[in-house]
């Protein structure tokens, strides 16, 4: 079955770089996705006359975002609450009359904007993209599974829709599951949560083992779930034997998952490992001016450079700035971003970091924000896991970074004992030698407290 919601938003996700933001804004987002019926989307204007004016300006365009996504729909349609029922019905008699094809189960939607030929390859990503490609042209042949990792925003999702969208061009027949982890999680539990017999998790099962590629993304989400980690490894074995292709992302190499079977740490191990790192800054400018091409307007070099220069972590966030100085020039009716246009459309971020004190609370903040996470968990006595890294490197990044004493660090995160500073201090200065997560994150965050 299609997950209207997640269709709608991968829609949506096409008509924003498509129209003006304030367009985007006004109109489109107001619409509320309510069912497929007659073989069109079906779409909820909140009045008559915005009904009247999408139907005028913008559905032409909805229309064919949509059969881009899902080729079985031919276009949508905008309708008012009065014309709901209608629809419904019209839904529930199809419904009826088809009878489910196991197939549908397994149809994941691609976003069409994450392809081989939109990704930007610098030297920090050309290993993971190569491996990509060479699963997609010859999927359960090569590299299995395939396991990426790296950052948060640096391309892994978009490598996994690339490898989707190669493989349904190429080879139509074959089925394609892509899944985030965390829905695995959640399928599995609704599964268990019905269950009237012992065969409970039967459509589960079959849903994720009759597919030829299976991508699980973000797969950092299943430390410590036990049930989840048992599913996957009994799934994970049934496709491996069969060769269908996994494809694996995480935000960590699997050695450094926390609370993970032995077992599926050695099967995600069996295949390749490829990471993705931090882009340099000309890769950076390189995947801005690639971005660019989708807004409808010129946005000169020096602007692209300026965002380059500000975010170096985060893809995601370079989109960002890049979308908000458009949306900028767009309210002031110009057609080309100048640096101008660009330096007061990101005045308050840019400005944020001119005034930008460092001291013990920034660097706190900083790691709380990066951890999300409070304050008070960083400065209370609680040892869980969850706290006890982000205030060890909270710890280590005060000690590096500001020139005060022990005692006074020990008194800013919740009143410690200086021995307690010196030891985490010294626990991650050992761990940066060896531990390529601790030292991607130590990376990162030093970055974000010294120029965001
Ligand atoms: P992750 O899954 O690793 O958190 P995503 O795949 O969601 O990151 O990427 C975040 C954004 O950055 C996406 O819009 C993606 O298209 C873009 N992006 C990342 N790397 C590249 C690249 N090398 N070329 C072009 N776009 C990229
Ligand atoms: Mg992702």
């Amino acid at each position: 079955m299609i997950n209207i919601k997640d269709l709608w938003n991968e829609i949506m996700l096409t008509l924003e770089t498509q129209m003006s933001a304030v367009s985007f804004e006004v109109w489109i987002k107001t619409l509320e996705p309510l069912c497929i019926a007659g073989h069109q989307l079906v779409l909820l204007a909140p009045s008559v006359s915005a009904k009247n004016l999408i139907n005028k300006n913008y559905k032409n365009i909805i229309s064919a975002s949509t059969t881009q996504y899902n080729s079985t729909l031919s276009g949508a349609v905008i309708i008012i609450a009065e014309e709901k029922d209608f629809y419904l019905g019209l839904q529930n008699e199809e419904d009826k009359n088809s009878d489910p094809k196991p197939d549908e189960i397994t149809e994941s939607v691609f976003n069409q904007k994450y392809t081989f030929s939109s990704f930007v390859i610098g030297k920090s990503n050309e290993f993971a993209y190569a491996a990509a490609a060479a699963v997609a042209d010859a999927p359960g042949e090569k590299y299995n599974p395939l396991f990426i990792y790296g950052g948060v925003g640096l391309g892994k999702t978009h490598l996994m829709h690339a490898i989707g969208n190669k493989i349904r061009e190429t080879r139509p027949n074959l089925r394609i599951l892509y899944v985030p982890t965390e829905q695995f999680t959640n399928e599995l539990v609704d599964a268990v949560r019905n269950s009237s017999d012992r065969d409970f998790n039967r459509e589960f099962r079959e849903k994720y083992r009759n597919v030829d590629v299976l991508m699980l993304d973000d797969i950092q989400f299943i430390s410590g779930k036990n049930g989840t980690q048992e599913a996957i490894f009994h799934t994970f074995n049934d496709l491996f034997q069969n060769n269908k292709q996994i494809v694996i992302s995480s935000d960590r190499p699997p050695k450094e998952i926390s609370k993970l079977e032995e077992r599926l740490r050695t099967r995600f191990e069996w295949g390749l490992t490829a990471d993705i790192q931090i882009p340099n800054f000309e890769t950076r400018v390189a995947i801005l001016k690639n971005k660019a091409l989708s807004h409808n307007i010129v946005i000169e070099k020096d602007v692209l450079e300026l965002i380059a220069e500000k975010v170096e972590t985060n893809i995601r966030e370079m989109e960002g700035l890049l979308s908000k100085v458009v949306f900028f020039a767009s309210l002031l009716g110009k057609n080309t971003v100048t640096l101008d246009i660009a330096y007061e459309a990101l005045k308050d971020h840019l400005e944020k970091n001119k005034a930008y004190v460092l001291n013990t609370d920034t660097i706190i903040n900083a790691v709380c924000e990066y951890f999300k996470l409070t304050k008070a968990d960083i400065c209370s006595k609680k040892k869980t896991k969850d706290l006890v890294e982000p205030r060890m490197i909270c710890i280590y990044l005060i000690t590096d970074i500001l020139d005060i004493p022990l005692v006074t660090i020990g008194e800013a995160i919740g009143g410690r004992d200086h021995t307690t500073i010196m030891h985490s201090r010294d626990k991650i200065a050992e761990e940066l030698k060896t531990n390529e997560r601790i030292k991607m994150i130590v990376k990162d965050l030093r970055s974000r407290i010294l120029k965001t």
